[in-house]
């Protein structure tokens, strides 16, 4: 107990040392910034999950989030983080030993594949060998090849292949894939495997459309684009993937569709659900529906152009070398060589109370991230590149001009709500 206390003491004494005055910069790609409106709903009192108001919010929650994957079919929600949702949308749908195809674009297609590995699939991980003068992987700096998931399944004659997995946003790099070429390659090749993809940070940021790009099972996850805190994830389903449901081997109890879907239609679930969070949820889709997703998708465009005329402006690298696939969510900007990036945000965080993302796995050190997403405006964007141009300084990065003016210069031009080009 006296432990405990002490521990304490020096959480308190080390929070207010970080946080003087006014709020932290949280400029990470997830969890986002909530806003306060979602904080305020997530806080009233908890309602009995078995009585009849909760059956009502269950409906609207499901109504809702339908419209934001866009999709007609079920959306399932889960109580976990995106990794649980992850390994829902194997276990309903695949059996021990299949093959599943995955494409490397970075950090977490890798993390989807280790954790097929551990269930027992067979995934192989198909991209770019290889890396660049940067010495950056060649294959997490641009999106899914769609030619190559083609070329592999017209091999798998004997369809051995029963899945292909990609990621829609790839938060580790900042580059999105092209999901609808992703479908056209799979039935090109005349392939029935069954589409997955991660939208985690893409959904509700950029734009992502279930059933017109012939996705079987979307994951995606609370903390991102929903501006809600970290704790609730995502598997938006298909009729392919209900039906593959039925026959699938790979054990599965709690992540079920089956018990949860047939809960579902009265607006309850199995098991006790995260109600706080779900009034967040509830908050959350009013406050898209009010701004509409076109409107939300040309926000994110508009900050992740800002942003990226910051990076120019130092004459730094961007992550993404492909700009028909930049990232609306987050920006991966990459430091010179000899440079340690983490150094360098680490600093940030001490001196200017400023988040930001860190170079995950491969990047590690070479690159940091600035998330542009979540409860964000043009001047929280520009105190977070103030911050990052001050730390880059202070680190001794030599800098080509101000990403700082480029930016305010690029925010003063564009109005918000006039839609920047998504390649600018
Ligand atoms: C955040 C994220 C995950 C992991 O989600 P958790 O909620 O941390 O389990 C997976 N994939 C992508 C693309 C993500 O951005």
């Amino acid at each position: 107990m006296q432990n405990f206390d002490s521990d304490l003491d020096t959480l308190t004494t080390m929070k207010l040392d970080q946080h003087p005055t006014g709020r932290h910069f949280l400029q990470i790609p997830g969890p986002s910034p909530v806003p306060d409106r979602i904080l305020r709903a997530i806080s009233l009192p908890t309602i009995d999950h078995r009585g009849p108001e909760f059956g009502a919010l269950g409906l609207k929650i499901l109504a809702g989030l339908q419209q934001v994957f866009q999709t007609v079919h079920p959306v399932i929600i889960y109580p976990a983080s995106g990794t649980g949702a992850w390994e829902a949308a194997l276990v309903n749908t695949l059996s021990p030993g299949d093959a599943v195809l995955m494409f490397e674009t970075g950090h977490f297609a890798a993390l989807w594949q280790r954790l097929a590995l551990r269930l027992g699939l067979v995934p192989e991980f198909i991209g770019n060998a290889g890396r660049d003068a940067a010495g950056l992987p060649l294959s997490w700096r641009h999106g899914v090849q769609a030619d190559q998931i083609e070329a592999r399944l017209r091999l798998d004659a004997g369809h051995t292949i029963k899945a292909v997995c990609v990621v829609h946003n790839e938060t580790s790099t900042g580059v999105t894939s092209d999901i609808a070429a992703v479908r056209r390659a799979i039935d090109a090749a005349g392939h029935p495997a069954l589409l997955m993809v991660d939208s985690i940070s893409g959904l509700a940021s950029a734009d992502y459309r279930h059933d017109a790009w012939g996705v079987d099972v979307t994951v995606s996850g609370s903390q991102k684009g929903l501006m809600l805190p970290p704790g609730i994830s995502f598997n938006a389903l298909s009729s392919k993937a209900i039906a593959a449901s039925k026959t699938a081997r790979l054990p599965k109890a709690f992540w079920a569709w089956d018990e949860i879907l047939a809960m579902n239609a009265t607006g309850y679930w199995p098991y006790t659900p995260s109600t706080n969070l779900l009034y967040g949820l509830s908050e959350a889709l009013d406050m898209l529906q009010e701004t509409g997703l076109p409107a939300v998708f040309a926000r994110h465009q508009r900050w992740a152009a800002g942003v990226r005329a910051a990076v120019r402006a130092w004459g730094l690298e961007i992550q993404c070398n492909d700009p028909a696939v930049y990232s609306p969510v987050l920006t991966g900007v990459v430091l010179p060589v000899g440079v340690d990036a983490d150094a360098v945000r680490k600093l940030i965080h001490e001196r200017f109370d400023l988040s930001l993302g860190t170079g995950l796995g491969q990047v590690k050190g070479r690159m940091f991230r600035i998330g542009h997403l979540g409860d964000c405006n043009d001047l929280t964007l520009m105190a977070a590149l103030c911050g990052c141009e001050m730390g880059l300084k202070l680190s001794g990065v030599a800098l080509a001009g101000s990403g700082v003016t480029a930016a305010m210069d690029h925010f003063s031009a564009h109005a918000a709500g006039a839609v920047s080009p998504a390649s600018a």
